[in-house]
């Protein structure tokens, strides 16, 4: 039944493309886990989905390529233990997914 829940929660984040935490924080905590609440605190291992908007350029210094980020949004962050539950392979399934656009 979680598991359900958790794969809603990650369809709901790429939907509206932010999740935006409103618990109060401690000192010691930066973020909470959007699956279970925990408190994440500084040094503690996490687990974000970020949506980039990047390019890549080629210089002398970086013939091979250097990504500039020009927009950075942080769609999904769990603690270390939702991290590791989550289902990659099905995430990735969800994101590769052809979009259907209106005509
Ligand atoms: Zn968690």
């Amino acid at each position: 039944m979680k598991k359900d829940r958790n794969k809603q929660t990650i369809k709901n984040a790429l939907r509206f493309g932010k999740i935006t935490n409103v618990r109060p924080l401690t000192s010691s905590c930066y973020e909470t886990c959007e699956w279970c609440a925990k408190e994440i605190a500084y040094g503690d291992a996490a687990l974000t989905i970020n949506r980039h908007i990047e390019h890549m350029d080629r210089t002398k210094s970086y013939p091979d390529g250097v990504v500039t980020v020009d927009q950075a949004d942080v769609l999904l962050t769990l603690c270390a233990e939702c991290g590791n539950a989550l289902d990659v392979d099905a995430l990735k399934h969800i994101l590769a997914a052809p979009i259907r656009r209106p005509r």
